[in-house]
């Protein structure tokens, strides 16, 4: 049980929203792709209309604790004005005395977006004394940031000890839509994946061959497992720490695995390639998508599905010699009528360059958050939402306003 947004009288009040705005930026510090600041809007046009002072916090890439200059804020703080049709300030610190200063200027309504939350490595150590100088600013804290919930990182977890805390709209999205898939999902449930990195996911695919009722291997990952069973792949992806661990899965009926891929004589965009049985890889070619007949055999299987979860790209979808094994299943998958679910950093950015998210049930933000979440993890943060429940169930309205 967790505070919902609502629950909390904001009116007048300063609230600390984490989102999450950690979006594939270029070399510029342009914004590639907006979805998750676009996620975010419900939660902070709520707090705007509710009069709240709305101060927002968010990390972006891997800066390790030191100071990025391409990884500031700055350009995602202009997206969402832009988004927003309204001035967002932006200051060059998340703590310390300027950022205490611009927060006090704040009249109800205005927004304020801290700089990267990462430039310090106390964040990602989950602070107290840290999380504490962040729960200084304001009345309220809310969680709408999905995909930073798996961790244990100050501005989501120790945080919550501090402030009444809750979680926003689009954290609650994704756990009701989620928790289905995790419960009861309806049947047949069938799980695609693929991507690269097994031992990313193992723990998921451990729990998936147990819940699912079908599970689709494509991508790099379904090399591991083609050559745990014997098959020769070249020169493919293979992750050969996990061959024992795939080993287990191979013979499993629920599992089905390519019968076909297409192959390319090196790792490059304009690669020759060809089409063959997966029994006919040569030495020095390398599988970068599933073939026509894999296709084929999936989409049998989408098709009289009742829920699909899928994580991680048929193939290397970004070449376009490479493509059609994600679009084809990308395609089936957002045509079926079953409760759908994608997720996955670039899960997500194949259903956005085939256009196809809108067609989905739900799109995750959180591509680690969303797996551990269907692994039956708890998520660290959304633990913390509780305790911070249990701990200020009885005094939310002890807060200071605002003159
Ligand atoms: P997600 O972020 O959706 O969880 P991953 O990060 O696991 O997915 O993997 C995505 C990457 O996997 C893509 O960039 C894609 O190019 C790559 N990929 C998929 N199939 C192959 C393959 N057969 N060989 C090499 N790379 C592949
Ligand atoms: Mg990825």
């Amino acid at each position: 049980m967790f505070f919902g947004i609502e629950d909390f009288d904001v009116k007048n009040k300063r609230v600390l929203v984490r989102v999450d705005f950690n979006v594939p930026v270029n070399d510029n510090g342009l914004v590639i792709d907006d979805s998750r600041i676009k996620e975010a809007l419900p939660t902070i046009e709520y707090l705007v209309k509710k009069k709240a002072v709305i101060i927002l916090m968010s990390h972006l890439g891997r800066p390790d604790g030191k100071v990025v200059d391409k990884l500031r804020l700055n350009k995602v703080a202009e997206r969402l004005s832009e988004l927003l049709r309204k001035e967002v300030k932006k200051v060059d610190d998340c703590v310390g005395d300027s950022v205490v200063k611009a927060v006090n200027n704040l009249k109800p309504g205005e927004i304020i977006l801290l700089e990267n939350l990462r430039f310090h490595s106390e964040e990602e150590k989950d602070d107290e004394d840290f999380a504490k100088k962040l729960s200084s600013f304001a009345d309220f804290f809310v969680n709408d940031a999905f995909g930073a919930c798996h961790r244990a990182h100050a501005s989501v977890h120790a945080i919550t000890e501090f402030l009444p805390s809750c979680a926003g709209f689009l954290l609650e999205k994704e756990l009701t839509n989620l928790t289905p898939l995790l419960e009861a999902p309806k049947r047949p449930f069938v799980v695609v994946l693929g991507g690269v990195k097994v031992s990313d996911k193992i723990g998921v695919i451990t729990k998936f061959v147990e819940s699912a009722d079908k599970v689709l291997v494509g991508g790099a990952m379904s090399n591991t497992f083609l050559k745990a069973k014997g098959i020769n792949v070249g020169l493919s992806k293979v992750e050969g720490s996990q061959l024992d661990f795939a080993k287990k899965f191979v013979d499993n009926k629920k599992v089905v695995l390519p019968v076909d891929c297409v192959i390319a004589d090196r790792f490059e965009e304009d690669a020759s390639s060809d089409v063959v049985d997966i029994k006919d890889i040569e030495d020095d070619w390398l599988a970068l998508d599933i073939g026509p007949e894999t296709i084929k055999n999936f989409k049998a299987v989408i098709k009289d599905a009742k829920t699909v979860f899928w994580n991680g790209p048929m193939g290397v979808f970004e070449w376009k010699k490479f493509s059609s094994g994600t679009s084809e299943i990308a395609k089936a998958i957002a045509k079926s009528k079953a409760v759908k679910v994608g997720g996955g950093g670039e899960t997500v950015e194949a259903l956005n360059k085939f256009k196809l998210a809108k067609k989905m049930t739900h799109v995750s933000t959180g591509g680690g958050a969303s797996l551990e979440f269907l692994e039956g993890k708890k998520l660290p943060a959304v633990t913390a939402l509780e305790s911070s429940y249990e701990k200020f169930k009885n005094n939310i309205k002890n807060v200071t306003t605002i003159k």
